[in-house]
């Protein structure tokens, strides 16, 4: 660890650009059954930018410790590596000849002091009575440096897209990048000016959902198999796009919340992980879009986050996927209705078509 960051410090002294592009470390992409997602930050609920198939070279400017990968082909690892275009990719599926790549944090402390001089754009911290979490890359799994007081001052140096956010201040994927190289999310500063983007930094696939007919994902990143009443299972009114405990889930249009409901069976709770043999969809949200179309989300970790009769923009977080119900691993179970109000059995569609053809595919 000592010679990683004395390498680095000479690096720093020889080279005197910022984005010192002679310190990048060559690796390979091990993804032999799909292409590997890059990512706006290092988790795997921050939206995928491209994909690399395998055996792609890559450079690596440095690494930061994110969300624990342990399905890759190379190592199980926190560590995710972020290329010279600012996007990430979890070192899991990544093949390196040389040393271990520096840590970003530090790496970016060695060129402050040039990158400083630069002019800011000023900000505050508008978190509340909880403090803001410093961290090392644009999402939540990224460690955690420090945590700032409300009304902090902030010297942003850029933004760049990561993880959404839905914060006191805004709900927004931009994270503020401070003067020594740590992240902040925007959703929680206050500042009167727009920082200008991080030079090189990924850019964001698609524009900030607006409040209109369009559709997102509601887990965007994720996957789900088909599994709209099929031959074994024909009461199955959704699709399941399996997940993490406590990853957002988001509103898949605009729309009005019409339920926030706990679904269970008598003697059991929501508020805990479900299983096979309990009935109900446990935490559940209903929203009602324009054009008589429902969308429903099972199985919630706990109550929604919206409460009935609230308007939510498409992409806005609805609530957090859990268990709960009749469930046996974390997963959403998300289901569309068409000619509504009511939903019933009869007007469910298929999910994945409805989602394709309104141009936001799942997964
Ligand atoms: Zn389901």
């Amino acid at each position: 660890m000592r010679k990683t960051i004395f390498v680095v410090a000479v690096v720093a002294a020889l080279v005197p650009s910022v984005n010192a592009q002679a310190a990048t470390t060559a690796a390979t992409v091990v993804s032999p059954k799909r292409p590997l997602n890059v990512r706006a930050g290092a988790a795997v609920w921050t939206t995928s930018l491209r994909t690399l198939p395998d055996g792609t070279p890559i450079a690596i400017e440095c690494q930061v410790q994110g969300q624990l990968i342990d399905q890759g082909p190379v190592r199980v690892t926190d560590k995710w590596d972020r290329l010279t275009d600012g996007a990430f990719v979890s070192d899991a599926w990544v093949r390196r000849a040389q040393a271990v790549p520096p840590p970003c944090a530090e790496a970016q402390r060695q060129a402050a002091p040039q990158a400083a001089a630069a002019s800011t754009t000023a900000g505050a911290v508008g978190s509340g009575t909880i403090p803001l979490k410093v961290r090392s890359a644009p999402a939540r799994a990224a460690q955690l440096l420090s945590a700032l007081a409300d009304g902090t001052a902030l010297a942003i140096a850029c933004q760049q897209h990561g993880e959404p956010i839905a914060g006191a201040v805004r709900t927004t994927d931009l994270w503020d990048r401070l003067t020594d190289g740590t992240y902040v999310s925007d959703a929680y500063v206050r500042r009167t000016a727009e920082p200008p983007a991080c030079p090189g930094s990924a850019p964001a696939p698609h524009a900030p959902a607006a409040e209109s007919a369009q559709w997102v994902s509601p887990l965007p990143g994720f996957t789900a198999r088909p599994g709209f009443r099929t031959p074994t299972n024909p009461n199955h009114l959704g699709v399941d796009i399996m997940s993490f405990v406590g990853t957002p889930i988001r509103a898949a249009s605009a729309g009005t919340v019409v339920e926030v409901v706990c679904n269970i069976e008598a003697g059991h709770s929501c508020d805990q992980p479900g299983s096979a043999s309990i009935g109900g969809c446990g935490w559940y949200v209903k929203l009602q879009h324009a054009g008589g179309i429902s969308t429903l989300y099972c199985h919630m970790v706990r109550r929604g986050a919206v409460r009935p009769g609230q308007r939510v923009a498409a992409g806005q977080v609805i609530g957090y996927v859990g268990s709960s119900g009749n469930s046996s691993a974390p997963h959403l179970h998300f289901e569309v209705h068409v000619n509504t109000p009511p939903t019933s059995p009869a007007n469910a569609v298929d999910p994945l078509p409805f989602m394709r053809a309104h141009g936001a595919p799942i997964g």
